[in-house]
């Protein structure tokens, strides 16, 4: 038995609409992508969307669009995956780091308000694992200093906050669809925002810096190849028609899980939920007890065909970022202490009661001999 930690949820509807941009032959700017986006702006209720190749390109368009330059300073997390810190660095713009509420594993944003300079521009929230961070909090922060919000929303196609869809809280918003994301075009990304100027920034440097009404050799910024192709856009077309059906799909499964975990009593916590929370499940956390040797666990589970990964080191430990900022051991340790014991175990649409089964079995299992 081998159990991967994801699995993309693809039909026959998606690769309809692949072998019809086949048969066209218009393989980039064309049908395709504007359904992609047109998908976005209604069922989000966004002014914008501009798609491209990937989470991260669209992360740094978003800051490039914010207008965040050298000697800016950006509040961000450190318990997340690379590129919500690298999209700042790219533009010599600095991550200051605040550390994560144990509980939701978030940017706790009692820390916010410490962290601020005369050179703060802006924070960069990342929704972690599908759960939004506290927005309310967050935004009357950012209007007392008047910071721009960027909301990397990655992890959180479809959460809300509220009323509101995480990534359209703040000034811009970003999702990202590589293949263990809750929807997938192989790579690729989506920057969301109401607001006109950010939108007409993102459309111009995705698009080597010519704006929308530019001649195809006119070049008004110095821009990017961040396009996504027909190709890809025909896969999320499909992905986002079945948006819907994957969360609830998703969500069922992580409901078992948390039934399972119960009824064989496991001795792990999981991340506790905001009651203004409506998550989107992107991965299954489990943390494990202090005492418990995670690379133990994930090599016996491995054992038993049951992949799981260490989510998420914490940024600021990255050799990249102890060779251009000097952190080290300590700065950060509710990030640094929860990066020791959160572990992702197998999820995705199509995982089947038996193998969540097994997978808690031998979680249990194995815990128990460890602790
Ligand atoms: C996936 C992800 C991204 C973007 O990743 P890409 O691989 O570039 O699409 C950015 N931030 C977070 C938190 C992510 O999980």
């Amino acid at each position: 038995m081998f159990i991967p930690l994801s699995k993309p949820d693809l039909t026959n509807l998606e690769k309809r609409y692949v072998r019809e941009v086949m048969n066209s032959g218009q393989l980039s700017i064309g049908e395709k992508t504007k359904r992609f986006e047109a998908l976005f702006k209604e069922r989000f209720y966004a002014k914008y969307a501009v798609a491209m190749n990937s989470g991260t390109s669209a992360l740094h368009v978003a800051v490039k669009a914010l207008g965040l330059k050298d000697g800016d300073e950006v509040i961000t997390t450190p318990y997340s995956f690379i590129a919500s810190g690298n999209c700042l660095v790219y533009e010599k713009v600095k991550p200051v780091f605040v550390d994560i509420d144990p509980t939701t594993l978030n940017m706790d944003p009692y820390l916010i308000e410490g962290a601020i300079t005369e050179r703060t521009k802006a924070i960069l929230v990342v929704h972690v694992f599908g759960q939004p961070c506290d927005m309310d909090q967050i935004m009357a922060i950012a209007r007392k200093y008047d910071l721009r919000v960027i909301e990397d929303a990655c992890e959180a196609i479809g959460a809300k906050w509220g009323s509101e869809y995480a990534g359209l809280i703040g000034d811009v918003g970003v999702y990202a669809f590589y293949p263990n994301k809750q929807i997938t075009t192989g790579e690729g990304g989506m920057l969301v925002t109401n607001r006109q100027d950010v939108a007409l920034q993102a459309q111009t440097l995705r698009n080597q810096g010519r704006s929308p009404d530019n001649q195809w050799l006119d070049h008004d910024l110095i821009g990017y190849n961040y396009r996504m192709s027909e190709l890809q856009a025909a896969v999320g077309v499909g992905q986002m028609e079945r948006l819907y059906d994957i969360l609830q799909k998703r969500e069922k499964v992580a409901n078992r899980y948390k039934q399972l975990l119960q009824e064989y009593d496991v001795d792990v916590t999981l991340p506790s939920v905001l009651s203004k929370c409506h998550m989107s499940w992107f991965v299954f956390i489990v943390i494990l007890p202090k005492a418990v040797e995670r690379a133990v666990i994930i090599e016996k589970l491995g054992d038993k065909g049951i992949q799981t990964k260490p989510y998420f080191p914490s940024i600021h430990l990255q050799k990249s970022y102890v060779d251009r900022f000097g952190y080290k051991e300590g700065d950060f340790p509710i990030s640094e202490a929860m990066s020791k014991r959160t572990l992702a175990i197998p999820f995705h649409t199509m995982l089947m009661p038996e193998e969540q089964r097994y997978v808690i079995e031998g979680l249990k299992e194995n815990i128990d001999k460890e602790a």
